[in-house]
Parts: structure tokens; C-alpha cells; sequence
């Protein structure tokens, strides 16, 4: 995620090294680097400009204190403005009636019905709600079929009327099901189009007129930039929604949407969508999000999911091995089978300030797993525990008793290597910028 403009936005700071203070002229090349680099993310350039001007006013004769340089003191103040810019604080979701009405809006394929699946498993075992699905798509049969099936997965009821194509009608006969049930939250999944039409903006709003939701969510794909924006604009004067929803935020999404939509609608984004898996869905926090975009990873979103999974005694113990570099083989096999339960394990890695971009080009899919706990399991417990005395001899043992080639080896001890160096920086991180914080 967002991989070129974090990369970009590196070298930018890069740049001011050496320097003693921060000034109008050493700064200038930095800032100009760090709009362009946002501009190429596809943040709309008077975003852009208006960014990196409150950048300079708080940089500029900022005296820099001997422990931090001034490229750091750069990343602090940028990390604070790109948290800004997505809306400071996260904003979270309205639950406060019986029920509570939530109504779910975007264009087709955005992943509004993922996204409602996903709502529904998030409150139901995060907040211990129980919704009922609400299939308003009254055009395409197979967007009924899709929720039934996601509804099933996660046992979370699912409301539909295939004959009726008034989907007014079913909102509202949903609710009343839904009082009779005594489900404490209706999620409607409405009709989407590939592009914004009339047909589709007058239906929605007739739902919403009727059915006056507490909250509106509108989905977008992150996929789509500034496109994502325009939509978002569009969807806003006409629904005036309560939030957002950022989906596929686990591609190769550049970063314009994320950055711009809150300054160009004014509404919070409330949830980010990683993953078609029905547990990967996160609350949006502007915090961690421009951690991420910096390079310097969110543990914090890390250990929760980590939470969500085990116990809370492991996942601090996993925590705390992470942060004092003594993860070894043993955890790391350990938490395969964990971690897999958890998403996509290359988004997870992620979340390890600086190893999104040592693992960037290699694929870690969960085929390449077989192969990772193939080797694991070919070490002796005293070399899981202990990786640095795995020399090439014991490497050509372990290649030999998992039918690997060494090459495959040597590839993963330095992948290993690379990620516990990572995990070490992150340390050293935390202790000479405390002002930073990593969120924990
Ligand atoms: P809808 O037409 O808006 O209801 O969109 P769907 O929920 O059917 O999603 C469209 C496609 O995007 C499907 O293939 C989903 O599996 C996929 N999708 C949805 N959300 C995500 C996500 O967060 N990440 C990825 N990679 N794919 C997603």
C-alpha cells in the first residue's frame, strides 16, 4: 500500500540531512519533492500545495534538538499533517438506536457487499450486535445470492425479496423484521451502478428518505483515485452520508483517495477495507494510516489483530518479542498458523515499521507459507530458537531434510534476517523520537 509515495516522500527527507536548523532555503527542495510526490499519488494538486505550505510554516526555523535530524523532525511534521489531512481523530460509528439503521452506497464493484459482510462480522464479534443483512439490490439476482452466501459464512441473517423491485419497500419491510427479531442493527445493502446515474442517486435517496438512516456509508475504491473523489463528491451532494469507506486498501493503491477525500467531502472515513476475507476490516485511524505511509509501520492495528485472534497474554508476549528483537523461529512458526487466521500476511508484515518495503517485490502468498514451515520444520529446536547459529553446513542440512534447494534457504534466512533488523530499528526508533510514538 501506498509504496511509491512512501518511498518518494523517504528520499524527499533524505535530503535535509546534515542540517543544523531547518530554513526557508534548506527546505525548499524537500517540500518541493514531497508535493510532487503527493501529486503523483494522485492527490489533487491544490490538496497538495495547501499540504506542504503548512508544512514549510511549521517547519521553517524549527530548531532541531541534537538526538533528532532534521529529516526526522520532517517525517514528525509531515506524519502529523498527512493525520490531518484524513481527519486527525477516527470518528467512529454511530450505534446508538434500536435499531440502528445503517445504509451502505457506492458504485458496482466497489466492494459495498464485501464491505457489508464484513460490517455485519465486525459488529457482531467486535461489538457483540446482531444484525440482520439487508439484500436491496433489485436489479442484479446475484448480488442477493453473494450477501445470502456471506451472510451464511459469518451466521448473520440475511433479508431479501427477489420478486419485489421496490427497494424501498424491502427497507422498510426489513426493518420491521428486524423489530420483530430484536436484531439491534439493520445494514442495507443497496443497488450500485458502474457509473453515478440518475436511476441509481434517486433510489438511494428514496431509501434514505424513507427509512432515514443514522448512518450513511459510502464505499469507494481506493483503486480508482481521484475518480474515487469525484465519486465521493457526487454521492455527498446528494446523500450527504455520514462516512467512508475505503476499499482495497491491500493493493497497489497509490494513496490520492485516502488523502483527499476527507478534505474534499469533509466526512470521516471510518473504515478501511483490506483483504476479501470477512475479519479484515479496520477502523480507520488517521494516526496509524500516516504512520504507514511514512515507512514507519502500525504495530498497533498489528497487535489488535493479533488480539482479535488469541489471547491477550500471547499477543503481548508476541509484542514484547518484537520490540526487543527476539522473535525467533519457533514464534515465527508459531504465528504462521495464527497470522494466517489473521489476513493477507504480506499486509500484516506491513504493519512492522520498515518491513513493508524490504518485502515489497518478494511474494508472500499462502503457498509461499508451505515452503517457509517446509524449512522451519526441517531445523532442530536448537536452531529454531537460535538463528544466528545457522551457518551454511546446518543450511545444507535443513535444505536436504525439506527437499529444498539451499538457495531457498539462504533466501529465507535473509529474509528472516532483514525482518528481525527491521523489528531492531523500530526499537531504536521508539527510544530518539519519543514525541513520535509508534502508537503504543
Ligand atoms: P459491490 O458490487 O460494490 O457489492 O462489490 P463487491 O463486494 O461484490 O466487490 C467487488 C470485488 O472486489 C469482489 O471481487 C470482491 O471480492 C473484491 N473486494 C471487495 N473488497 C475488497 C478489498 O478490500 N480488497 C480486495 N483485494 N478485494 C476486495
Amino acid at each position: 500500500m501506498f509504496d511509491n509515495l512512501s518511498e518518494r516522500l523517504e528520499s524527499a527527507f533524505k535530503q535535509l540531512k546534515g542540517e543544523g536548523r531547518i530554513s526557508e532555503i534548506n527546505v525548499a527542495s524537500t517540500i518541493k519533492e514531497i508535493r510532487r510526490a503527493l501529486v503523483d499519488a494522485d492527490v489533487n494538486f491544490k490538496i497538495a500545495k495547501e499540504f506542504t505550505d503548512k508544512v514549510k510554516e511549521k517547519a521553517t526555523g524549527e530548531k532541531v534538538i541534537t538526538a533528532v535530524s532534521p529529516g526526522q523532525l520532517m517525517v514528525k511534521i509531515v506524519k502529523d499533517e498527512l493525520a490531518e489531512l484524513m481527519g486527525g481523530t477516527e470518528s467512529e460509528i454511530n450505534l446508538n438506536n434500536k435499531p440502528t439503521i445503517i445504509l451502505i452506497a457506492g458504485l458496482q464493484g466497489s466492494g459495498k457487499t464485501t464491505f457489508s459482510g464484513k460490517l455485519a462480522n465486525f459488529l457482531k464479534s467486535k461489538k457483540g450486535r446482531n444484525p440482520l443483512l439487508v439484500a436491496a439490490d433489485i436489479y442484479r439476482p446475484a448480488a442477493i445470492d453473494q450477501l445470502k452466501v456471506l451472510g451464511e459464512q459469518i451466521k448473520v441473517p440475511v433479508y431479501s425479496e427477489p420478486e419485489n423491485k421496490d427497494a424501498v419497500a424491502i427497507a422498510q419491510n426489513a426493518i420491521a423484521e428486524a423489530k420483530k427479531n430484536g436484531n439491534g442493527v439493520v445494514i442495507i445493502d443497496t443497488a450500485g451502478r458502474l457509473a453515478i446515474d440518475e436511476v441509481m442517486m434517486t433510489e438511494v435517496a428514496n431509501v434514505k428518505a424513507a427509512v432515514q438512516p443514522h448512518e450513511i456509508l459510502f464505499v469507494v475504491d481506493s483503486m480508482t483515485g481521484q475518480d474515487a473523489v469525484n465519486t465521493a463528491k457526487a454521492f455527498n451532494d446528494r446523500l450527504n452520508f455520514t462516512g467512508v469507506v475505503l476499499t482495497k486498501l491491500d493493493g497497489d493503491t497509490r494513496g490520492g483517495a485516502a488523502l483527499s477525500i476527507r478534505y474534499t467531502v469533509d466526512k470521516p472515513i471510518k473504515f478501511v477495507s483490506m483483504g476479501e476475507k470477512l475479519d479484515t476490516l479496520d477502523v480507520f485511524y488517521p494516526e496509524r494510516m500516516a504512520q504507514r505511509i511514512l515507512g514507519m509501520g502500525d504495530i498497533t492495528t498489528l497487535v489488535e489483530r493479533a488480539q482479535a485472534q488469541f489471547d491477550e497474554a500471547q499477543a503481548k508476549k508476541l509484542e514484547k518479542k518484537i520490540r526487543n528483537n527476539k522473535f525467533d523461529f519457533e514464534d515465527f512458526k508459531e504465528q504462521l498458523g495464527q497470522i494466517k487466521k489473521m489476513g493477507n500476511i504480506k499486509d500484516l508484515l506491513a504493519m512492522i515499521p520498515g518491513v513493508g518495503k524490504a518485502i515489497k517485490d518478494i511474494d508472500i502468498s499462502d503457498d509461499a507459507f508451505k515452503g517457509i514451515e517446509a524449512i522451519i520444520n526441517s531445523m532442530t529446536p536448537y536452531e529454531r530458537q537460535n538463528p544466528d547459529v545457522i551457518d551454511p553446513n546446518r543450511r545444507r542440512r535443513i535444505a536436504k531434510g525439506c527437499g529444498k534447494d539451499i538457495s531457498d534457504v539462504n533466501a529465507f534466512m535473509k529474509q528472516f534476517e532483514q525482518m528481525r533488523q527491521m523489528m531492531g530499528q523500530m526499537g531504536k526508533m521508539r527510544g530518539m523520537m519519543p514525541g513520535m510514538g509508534m502508537g503504543m
